[in-house]
């Protein structure tokens, strides 16, 4: 019999497919999978429009288009006062789940670790195994997501090769402090290992918090990689358009697996970013306070509704405690929510190496990118099926 690769024959299909199948099949309201129920700026939609119709139709420079690398350089020096040369040290990609994808294989050899902390974004994992390489995670406590500083620098070990280290966080909606990322940094420097971070979400920040890019703390840059996308800032999900930074030797090695992979990311869609608001436009504060009224207003729904649940610092999550409603696992009850309440959610245990126990905290992710009255509709339906002691 032919065989087939054991890894990704074990590979089970994506939480996000599965909640979002039995969201079509049970006509339910679609908080699960992270993507928004509305386009981002016309302008970069008219700008690939008219990329697609002036003919720029074939395959890009396989590191980006210069023009969009130096923009995106320009952003970064900005944003956070860093700078990278966009020759050697900026890579576009088609999203950030190609530059997690590629920048793992570019950094581990088979039997390296890699060091996340639980509960994680799914694609580590596959992206860890492909690599041969064996992701180890440090669990986040609820209900404040803290971590012991010890308890990482124990983890850290001869074969460790690098932590990879999201913030703001999905799906808790962690923003890390400035505090623990020194810390961080610190053990990253005395271990010699790298650090990959994914910021797609660093553009969506609430209340005082601020995000800090990694790579800004001292001796950092030389030593991370720092990962980010198009698709949330600019609510264009489904164009896949991600970007990395990183020095000129790593990002070498990474630009190999691209080429050999992807190549080059959609071409008239790279034209279409170079019509982003620039960082100082207000389209970012407005961002930000659209997301802050929704997230309230989910907040608001999902409180009313028996759940247990804080305001997240970022990202466009809520991760709410069901055990006041039910005894069920956190799969089972998502099932329910979505058969019965017709609103669909995500479970928390798929983002946890130990499933079996994670199903047991009874915490459900909901996505609150969706329009107002698509969150009011949701309200209506669950507020029918969560009294207390209901499932
Ligand atoms: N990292 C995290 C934490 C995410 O939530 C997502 C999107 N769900 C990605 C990476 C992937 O982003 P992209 O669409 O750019 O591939």
């Amino acid at each position: 019999m032919l065989s087939l690769s054991g890894i990704w024959t074990k590979q089970n299909e994506s939480i996000f497919s599965i909640m979002s199948r039995e969201a079509l099949r049970h006509q339910a309201i679609n908080l699960a999978q992270g993507f928004p129920d509305f386009d981002g700026p016309p302008e970069i939609k008219e700008a690939a429009c008219s990329a697609i119709l002036s003919g720029h139709n074939q395959y890009a420079p396989s590191p980006g288009l210069p023009e969009l690398r130096h923009m995106l350089a320009e952003q970064q020096r900005i944003r956070y006062d860093i700078s990278w040369n966009p020759e050697s040290e900026v890579t576009i990609l088609s999203g950030a789940t190609e530059a997690i994808f590629c920048t793992i294989q570019a950094l581990c050899n088979p039997r390296d670790e890699i060091i996340s902390f639980e509960p994680f974004y799914d694609s580590y994992l596959p992206s860890a195994l492909a690599a041969g390489a064996t992701l180890r995670t440090l669990p986040l406590r609820a209900p404040d997501w803290s971590w012991e500083p010890e308890d990482l620098d124990r983890m850290i070990s001869p074969s460790t090769r690098a932590i990879i280290l999201n913030t703001p966080h999905n799906p808790t909606g962690k923003v890390f402090s400035r505090q623990e990322l020194e810390i961080l940094a610190e053990l990253i420097r005395k271990h010699q290992i790298w650090l990959i971070t994914d910021e797609v979400y660093e553009n969506l920040i609430y209340d005082n918090c601020q995000h800090h890019s990694p790579a800004t703390l001292p001796d950092m840059q030389e030593r991370t990689i720092t990962i980010s996308s198009t698709s949330k800032t600019y609510s264009f999900t489904g164009w896949k358009v991600g970007y990395l930074f990183a020095r000129p030797q790593v990002s070498r090695a990474i630009r190999n697996i691209h080429q050999n992979t992807v190549f080059c990311s959609a071409t008239p869609l790279q034209k279409a970013f170079l019509a982003s608001p620039p960082p100082e436009s207000p389209y970012y504060a407005q961002l930000k306070a659209d997301y802050c009224r929704r997230r309230d207003l989910l907040l608001g729904i999902l409180q009313d509704c028996h759940f247990k649940a804080t305001a997240p610092s970022g990202t466009y999550f809520i991760v709410a405690d069901y055990s006041a409603i039910s005894d069920l696992n956190d799969d089972e009850f998502a099932l329910y929510l979505s058969r019965e309440a017709g609103v669909a959610c995500i479970p928390l245990s798929p983002f946890s190496l130990n499933p079996e126990k994670a199903r047991q905290q009874r915490l459900l992710r909901f996505a609150f990118c969706k329009s107002e009255n698509t969150l009011h509709a949701a309200g209506e339906r669950l507020r029918k099926k969560t009294a207390p002691g209901t499932a």
